[in-house]
């Protein structure tokens, strides 16, 4: 007999709904206003860059919303996604936890990203949209979105941050490699990109000035609309197949968590693993802690501020009321690309707010070390951005082994760091500095 660590679904238990955050706060979240009239924002205004479903679900306050068969049918290349126990990272650290994680690195893309990319791309085709234009950093949402476009027959262009494009050339590969045209931003393929590098020629490009290009190419094309992989309500929504199969999965494994952590650049894979449980804290009011960890050189959520700002450096995106750190915040160049954005999704700023959650600030050079503690028992190389949850839960594992209580931990690994070996490789020769 082998000790069960391992726990697996069928295609059948891929969930059939998404489950909305926004029919369960307490308090309603406070609305996203026009960036010109400070008014609310009406759907008619959003329509311009993304399909009106899309639209719909990011306003809805529905508690589910179905996953179109479709969608499933796609999802069901990777999904559900296994959920293991990590024992000899639980006996490396000497806990009496029990830790368990949810494995989104399976997917094609090696994140969790592609969850919203399919589900994006199958509004856009049903709205009869030909193409779409995104922005992407070191290019785990480029090609999340390359992907799905493929899946559907779309045409994707990917306006990528210069540094990225030359520096990390796998993932721009592996875009071209679905069919994706990607751009090195600033570009000369739009008006704002040549402004720029007349102004700068050699501008590194920033993620505002990608973000501002990619919306300009879907507003002035024909049959072009823009998508975004982070942030937004319908976003997040998707992302809730995490939690949702978690859940069942944790039920298998016979074991209710204390401790949910997931990390947070924007907030969507911490809100798909968090707010399915979260709902249960809610509404069965059971007692769990929930954690979103994010990287101390760029604490939006620990040290930011609650108030409306926009979702870009150009200033051009709908007000959000969310933690933010200024959306002219110039994070360091931390490794952990996927966390590098001043603001956090307006849903997770809320379950702060309102003290449903918990946030933590973690240092690079610990997040690096647990990762690899992770990949040297586990095996699996993790994301850095998923060291970072890593870090939070040897951190509680810790406290629980001198408080001497079991705990069951959950958290989720975003994604596979098989494309970062870089930043491991400047790990181990010492270059990782904490800001
Ligand atoms: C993009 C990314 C993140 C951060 O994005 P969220 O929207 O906060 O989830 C985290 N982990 C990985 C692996 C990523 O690619």
């Amino acid at each position: 007999m082998i000790t069960r660590t391992r726990f697996d679904l069928t295609q059948a238990d891929i969930p059939e709904q998404w489950y909305n955050i926004n029919a369960d706060f307490p308090e309603p979240m406070p609305p996203p206003l026009h960036p010109g009239t400070k008014q609310p924002i009406s759907p008619s205004d959003m329509t311009a860059i993304f399909p009106e479903s899309l639209v719909m679900q990011e306003a809805s306050a529905e508690r589910w919303i179905e996953v179109p068969g479709e969608v499933r049918q796609i999802l069901s290349l990777w999904r559900p996604t296994p959920l293991l126990r990590a024992v000899r990272f639980e006996q490396a650290l000497q806990t009496p936890a029990h830790i368990y994680y949810k494995n989104e690195g399976v997917s094609p893309a090696g994140s969790h990203k592609p969850n919203t990319a399919v589900a994006q791309a199958y509004y856009n085709k049903q709205a009869g949209v030909k193409s779409l234009a995104t922005e992407t950093g070191a290019g785990q949402w480029g090609s999340s979105l390359a992907l799905a476009c493929r899946l559907f027959g779309l045409e994707c262009t990917v306006f990528m941050v210069k540094v990225s494009y030359h520096q990390k050339p796998y993932r721009r590969m592996l875009m071209e490699t679905w069919d994706a045209t990607v751009h090195s931003s600033p570009s000369n393929e739009t008006e704002f990109g040549k402004k720029t590098l007349k102004e700068n020629p050699h501008c590194a490009g920033s993620l505002g000035i990608a973000i501002s290009e990619a919306i300009e190419m879907a507003v002035k094309t024909p049959n072009t609309k823009y998508s975004l992989g982070s942030v937004l309500n319908h976003v997040c929504m998707h992302q809730s197949v995490i939690g949702l199969e978690a859940i069942k999965q944790m039920e298998q494994a016979g074991e209710d968590p204390d401790i949910i952590i997931g990390c947070a650049g924007g907030g969507s894979n911490f809100a798909g693993i968090a707010f399915p449980f979260l709902r249960r804290k809610i509404a069965e009011k059971k007692p769990y802690r929930i954690i979103a960890v994010e990287p101390a050189a760029c604490p939006s959520l620990t040290k930011g501020e609650l108030r409306y700002d926009f979702g870009d450096t150009a200033m051009t995106t709908p007000l959000m009321m969310m933690y933010t750190l200024g959306h002219d915040f110039m994070p360091p160049s931390i490794h952990a690309g996927g966390l590098r954005y001043h603001g956090m999704a307006p849903t997770v700023s809320h379950a702060l707010k309102l003290g449903l959650i918990e946030a933590r600030a973690v240092k690079q050079t610990d997040v690096f070390k647990s990762g690899v503690l992770f990949a040297r028992t586990e095996g699996v190389l993790p994301a850095p951005e998923s060291s970072h949850a890593i870090h939070a839960v040897v951190e509680e594992a810790i406290k629980a082994r001198e408080e001497n209580r079991k705990k069951v931990i959950v958290f989720n690994l975003s994604g596979h760091g098989l494309m970062d070996l870089s930043a491991f490789e400047a790990y181990f020769d010492g270059e990782l500095q904490d800001v």
